[in-house]
């Protein structure tokens, strides 16, 4: 019986590493993403007086079928955020570094032409990382 578990757990582990995307560093998690049907409403960037949170918030507006396919890395999932997009539908964006260089990575992507997919890969290679905020 636990040879059998075994050999499962082997097999579930091969077909992991199938199909995760090639290139990965290590082999970090990636925050789940779920649907979100209807697409959220996110704030008003006019809600914002800082410049980089107002770009941030019609950052997200313009992409939100876009930003929706998006994991977000400060791990917000835990508390019940289904990708990105549920960050800049509250304040939650506002207060976070992660959330507000994931959005404005997407919408240069984007604007380079750019599918949701190629941002997706971006955004787990974390390439959001190098975005300085001024
Ligand atoms: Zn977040």
């Amino acid at each position: 019986m636990i040879k059998r578990f075994l050999l499962t757990a082997t097999a579930a582990m091969f077909a992991w590493s199938a199909i995760a995307p090639a290139g990965l560093a290590g082999d970090d998690p990636v925050p789940p993403v779920q649907p979100s049907v209807p697409l959220p409403q996110t704030l008003s960037p006019d809600k914002f007086d800082h410049p980089i949170l107002k770009r941030a918030y019609e950052a997200a507006g313009r992409n939100r079928a876009t930003v929706a396919q998006l994991p977000c890395y400060c791990w917000c999932s835990r508390m019940g955020h289904r990708s990105l997009l549920d960050c800049f539908a509250s304040n939650h964006g506002a207060n976070c570094d992660i959330c507000i260089k994931e959005v404005l990575l997407a919408d240069q992507m984007v604007k380079n032409g750019k599918t949701a997919a190629q941002i997706r890969q971006a955004v787990i290679h974390k390439d959001w990382e190098k975005l300085q905020l001024k």
